[in-house]
């Protein structure tokens, strides 16, 4: 898809659909009236026919315009300024009605948004478009994905051009590293397996100058000690693997910073069988992962200059003779033994290990991107990913991204009084708490093993899949990791 910015005169453009807005007066902005009186007040008169819903975000599509625009997408504005939380409503709702076109050219920047510029705006926009135009469409025989090829940004003034087109690039960036992380997510289990991922990784290291990959093989996991992650692969016939991209943008010298993300391929839950009810949805356990490679993709688009390493934990968990059991005691690439109380917490048991690989990489922050937990969905539902972090100004900084960006965070507790939970009998630490606060404990298991470096955590169970009708990966927390690194 191509996304560009320009200062377009809509009584002259020609694109198959021109977004405009009307407030809740029927009052359109600069370009909305310059269209009205373009069409002889024929928008006008629609509006006034009350053929537009009066809720904010309600859309309505005018064809046959007999004028500049081929097709126009009316859309509800509000009463005065929008928060940003509204401008998104109709970012997404306009992205929602074009998608099914070839192309379209958004005016609604020259709307008026609380604390926002326009680069802003553009960039949500951007953001809503690639986003609504993506359609998992690999496993049919005939689907096809949508139409829209051509997103085009207006820019109120020419001076605020460039502003415009940054905000553009960034939201297209965003959107397109979400899809990325979407496929991936969407993939069953039987295609995107861990050897599967390993090879994405080394065809998008093949194609950019900037990244590397190495990828790490059960043998030599074995040889670094890594008892943790390998006691979730060795119940399943897929090998595992430990895969680092290394994206290469800063100087030499510069810290990195490690994102670690969770890929188990398909989580059956191992011994500890979960129940068989939406089961199928354990093929997005690995949409850590899959943000990962989304991230990668958005920076080798994006190109700034930083260093940044991407970590994929991959494992299938699976039941068989050779499967971790409920009592097994492991011992970690840290040396700190667990005694694993239950095969499906784990998440955690790849995800140790990885933490303390990342050492190796001399980390100026590392993140860990996880479908951790069920209790992090019962804590926050699916609109805002747990996020924990072991020094406050970091966890700042990322629920700051996510605000901007619209792909929200929200900061859980990471007591010490939680880790006694995790105490065992016969073991250095045990691999789950009780009942009570599952998505806490969780994250103070992976404290234990980030101690020697800045290290934030996203619980991403609720906010990285849709189930029902939508089913699908959101591809989140892409947008959130791409605003909070190119802030760096
Ligand atoms: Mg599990
Ligand atoms: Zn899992």
């Amino acid at each position: 898809m191509q996304f560009s910015a320009k200062v377009s005169d809509i009584s002259k453009q020609r694109n198959a659909c021109a977004i405009i807005s009307a407030d809740a007066k029927n009052r359109f902005s600069a370009s909305g009236t310059a269209l009205d009186q373009a069409t002889n007040g024929f928008i006008g008169k629609v509006l006034k026919r009350g053929d537009l819903g009066s809720k904010l975000g309600s859309t309505l599509l005018l064809n046959l315009v007999d004028g500049p625009a081929e097709r126009v997408l009316l859309v509800r504005g509000g009463d005065g300024i929008l928060s940003q939380a509204e401008f998104r409503k109709l970012a997404k709702a306009s992205a929602n009605g074009v998608k099914g076109y070839k192309d379209a050219t958004s005016y609604l920047t020259e709307l008026e948004v609380t604390d926002a510029d326009s680069a802003w705006q553009a960039q949500q926009l951007a953001l809503a478009a690639g986003l609504a135009t993506y359609k998992f469409t690999r496993c049919h025989s005939e689907a096809k994905g949508n139409p829209l090829a051509k997103f085009t940004v207006h820019a109120p003034e020419r001076k605020q051009l460039k502003a415009v087109q940054r905000g553009v690039e960034l939201g297209a960036a965003q959107a397109a590293g979400s899809n990325v992380a979407r496929e991936l997510g969407n993939l069953p289990g039987n295609i995107c397996t861990p050897t599967y991922l390993a090879s994405e990784a080394r065809a998008l290291a093949k194609k950019h100058a900037k990244l590397t990959t190495t990828v790490l093989d059960e043998k030599k996991m074995q040889s670094l000690g890594m008892g943790a992650f390998l006691s979730v692969s060795k119940g399943s016939d897929q090998p595992p693997a430990l895969i680092a991209m290394q994206y290469k943008g800063g100087k030499a010298g510069d810290k990195p910073v490690v994102l670690v993300g969770k890929g188990i391929t398909f989580d059956t839950g191992g011994i500890s069988l979960k129940p068989g009810l939406q089961m199928d949805e354990m093929k997005f356990d690995m949409c850590g992962a899959a943000s990962v490679f989304g991230v990668m993709n958005a920076l080798l688009e994006l190109q700034p200059a930083i260093n940044v390493v991407g970590l994929v934990a991959a494992a299938e968990n699976m039941p068989s003779g050779r499967a971790s059991k409920p009592g097994d005691i492991v011992t970690s690439m840290s040396g700190k033994t667990i005694e694993i109380l239950n095969t499906d917490a784990e998440g955690r048991l790849v995800l140790c290990d990885t933490l303390t690989y990342a050492a190796k990489y001399k980390p100026e922050v590392v993140i860990d991107v996880a479908t951790l937990t069920g209790a992090c969905v019962i804590a926050l539902g699916n609109h805002a990913t747990g996020l924990y972090a072991n020094k406050d100004e970091l966890a700042a900084e990322l629920l700051a991204a996510g605000e901007r960006t619209g792909d929200r965070a929200w900061q859980m507790p990471l007591w010490d009084e939680y880790q006694s939970s995790l105490d065992s009998n016969f073991a250095d630490i045990q691999n789950i708490g009780g009942r009570e606060a599952g998505s806490v404990t969780a994250a103070c298991f992976l404290a234990r093993f980030a101690e020697d470096y800045t290290w934030a955590h996203l619980d991403i169970a609720g906010s990285a899949w849709n189930s029902g009708g939508a089913k699908g990966a959101t591809g989140r927390p892409v947008p959130l990791l791409v605003e909070y690194l190119l802030g760096k």
